[in-house]
């Protein structure tokens, strides 16, 4: 099945989404506009994301001293997806923009990420501005965040450091005040920085005419030293250009250059960077010294930041699962033409009989059975989430409180599932095309390249793992946890009443009652030590659980009857698929959790 008919199904005969069209927020809309939406994404994304995505991969992003050059299909991309209008899709209409639900957003980058996911389509600029927008000053919404949903200028978020990554609380970057005037700046109060971030995400490019830096940095406490720990943090604009109120360059260049690029794995058409801020390269006012505008108040920068981080991780989720997808087609498609080998029959194989496609081999369907478990299981998981974000933000106060603890917890799970198994689902896309999938003619290696980085960035897998079981599980008494169960038994509720069902029911009921007894036993004595020894299995086991959970309730909504049309015989095989060789596999993961077995923990550094 195509992307657009997988979508369709989950959005609107799963996720019911044009339901949202009855909240007063999207009342103008309705399917067609939905529609309308997907299918101005799906061109765009079709002629000038998807010939362009090897060019990319070759022709990496070069610094020649002075700036950065990109191939010349980046800047037609960007500027055909700002014109989209995508970039404020969610937006109020007084302020340009479409007052879409974040279900129908999501569902729309899909089309990009699967195309060329680091081509890009804003999500930096988007949740940049976003974070203007809840925290910002009026001015500094007028002024930045404007001018990124317009696509005049873009974004970026800087809190990585050379030393300090999992750890932002090392972060060294230091905010003084710039001068005895600096709290009166109508852009907010001003300050100046110095300090290196690495690994800056389109930290330097020309395809917008400014750049928007979010820094994380600690001003100095009272006796010039910084205040050690995340309490320390505040959060600053940093503009590429400096500009005035009205949001016009003022000609001159903020202190901010550029130390270099650096060269990845994959992921190429997005620029990668070591930024230098205040180290004179270019003085403001005759002074080394970046111009940085606090937003928020000083210290509470980390959890303005989270502001975008959160929304960042499900984005991350999303294009982990575009790529997914990406490699399930291209491999489906192979095997569909690939004749190599014969079936054997009863009496061993006929060597006088015609070659068979790859794909009537058990061991192909194996693959492509897994992939699409994976990734549209990942879909799934993706546009629920989205969904929660619209009750968070449109529903009544009930559900919305129910839809933010749902999403505290399953936002590790939303970034780290697609990431890890996305990626499993890339090997298994290469293992298709056997050798021919090994070499640069066929695009599953880079997508196997470009999935990598997700496990890495927006927090790694075992810092994901360390805040679901050390945090996100425990909150408020467990209150997400339990929320989390009861709509898991609402679905299984419903599957018993089904009797094609009856073994999942009781096969995702066995599962939660195994994780809840392993988050209990994991704190049994209270020791973070000891229980987070084993977060990443447990973070593998409760994303199983949760995937499980999804393609039963997917499955749900296919009606009861022995005829199915192929696409729903291909849900329904996914189900059993991942009910039968994925579910099962939690035990081991969840048995050394619960023993809360120190094997790692205790394993001396010299014996390794
Ligand atoms: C291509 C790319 C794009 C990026 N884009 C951006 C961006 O736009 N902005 C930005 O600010 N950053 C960005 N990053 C940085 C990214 O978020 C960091 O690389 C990531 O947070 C990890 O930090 P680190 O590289 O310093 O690794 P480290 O933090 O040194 O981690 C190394 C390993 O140690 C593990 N580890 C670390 N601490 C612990 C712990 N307490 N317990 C258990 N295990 C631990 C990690 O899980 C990891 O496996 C990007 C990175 C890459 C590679």
């Amino acid at each position: 099945m195509g992307l657009r008919h997988t979508l369709d199904f989950l959005l609107y005969d799963w996720l019911r989404a044009g339901e949202l069209t009855s909240r007063s927020r999207f009342a103008d809309h309705s399917r067609e506009t939905f529609d309308a939406v997907f299918d101005t994404c799906e061109r765009i994304a079709r002629e000038k994301y998807a010939p362009f995505n090897r060019t990319l991969d070759i022709e990496e992003p070069r610094f020649d001293g002075e700036k950065v050059i990109l191939p010349k299909a980046s800047k037609e991309a960007y500027d055909a997806f700002a014109a989209s209008g995508m970039l404020s899709a969610a937006q109020d209409y007084e302020i340009g923009g479409m007052q879409l639900p974040y279900t129908v957003e999501s569902a729309a980058h899909t089309f990009f990420a699967m195309a060329s996911v680091s081509m890009g389509s804003g999500m930096l600029t988007v949740g940049n501005a976003n974070l203007l927008m809840v925290h910002g000053t009026e001015l500094q919404k007028s002024v930045f965040a404007l001018n990124e949903f317009s696509g005049r200028w873009s974004g970026t978020m800087c809190l990585s450091e050379p030393q300090a990554g999992s750890s932002l609380s090392d972060i060294v970057t230091r905010a003084v005040p710039d001068g005895g005037d600096f709290a009166s700046d109508p852009l907010g109060a001003r300050y100046r920085l110095k300090g290196n971030k690495m690994w800056i995400s389109a930290g330097e490019h020309d395809l917008t005419e400014n750049i928007i830096h979010l820094v994380l940095a600690k001003i100095p406490g009272p006796d010039g030293k910084l205040i050690p720990g995340t309490r320390g943090i505040s959060l600053f604009i940093v503009p590429k250009q400096l500009v005035d109120t009205r949001g016009q360059l003022t000609g001159v260049r903020n202190d901010v250059a550029l130390a270099g690029l650096n060269h990845k794995l994959g992921w190429r058409g997005t620029t990668n960077t070591l930024l230098n801020f205040g180290e004179g390269k270019f003085p403001v006012q005759g002074q080394a010294g970046a111009i940085g505008y606090l937003v928020g108040r000083p210290h509470e920068g980390l959890s303005c930041m989270f502001h975008m981080m959160n929304e960042a991780r499900i984005g991350v989720g999303m294009a982990a699962t575009m790529l997914g997808m990406a490699g399930y087609h291209a491999s489906l498609d192979y095997a569909k033409n690939r004749p190599q080998g014969r079936l054997v029959g009863p009496s061993g194989k006929d060597a006088s009989q015609p070659q068979v496609r790859i794909i009537e081999h058990a061991d192909i369907k194996r693959m492509l059975l897994a992939q699409k478990s994976y990734c549209e299981g990942a879909l799934a998981l993706e546009l629920y989430c989205a969904r929660l974000v619209d009750e968070q933000h449109t529903g009544e106060p009930g559900a919305a409180n129910e839809a933010r603890m749902l999403l505290e917890v399953l936002t590790p799970i939303a970034k780290s599932w697609p990431s890890e198994w996305c990626l499993e689902a890339n090997s298994l896309a290469i293992q298709i095309h056997g050798g021919y999938g090994y070499t640069r003619d066929f695009p599953v290696e880079q997508y196997w390249r470009d999935q990598r980085l997700n496990m890495i960035h927006e927090g790694t897998h075992g810092i994901q793992a360390a805040d679901l079981l050390g945090r996100k599980v425990v909150m408020a008494g467990g209150e997400g946890l339990r929320m989390l169960a009861l709509r898991i038994n609402g679905t299984i509720e419903r599957a018993i009443q089904r009797p094609e069902f009856a073994e999942y029911a009781n096969a995702l009921g066995g599962a939660l009652q195994q994780v809840g007894a392993a988050t209990k036993a994991a704190w049994a004595t209270g020791d973070a030590r000891e229980a987070l020894a084993n977060a990443v299995p447990y973070m593998q086991a409760f994303g199983h659980m949760v995937i499980a959970w999804m393609w039963l309730d997917v499955a749900l909504s296919i009606p009861a009857g022995a005829a199915q049309p192929p696409a729903h015989v291909g849900r329904l095989a996914a189900t059993r698929f991942f009910y039968r060789y994925e579910l099962p596999k939690i035990g081991a993961w969840l048995n050394v959790v619960s023993s809360r077995d120190a094997t790692c923990a205790d394993m001396p550094e010299e014996a390794f």
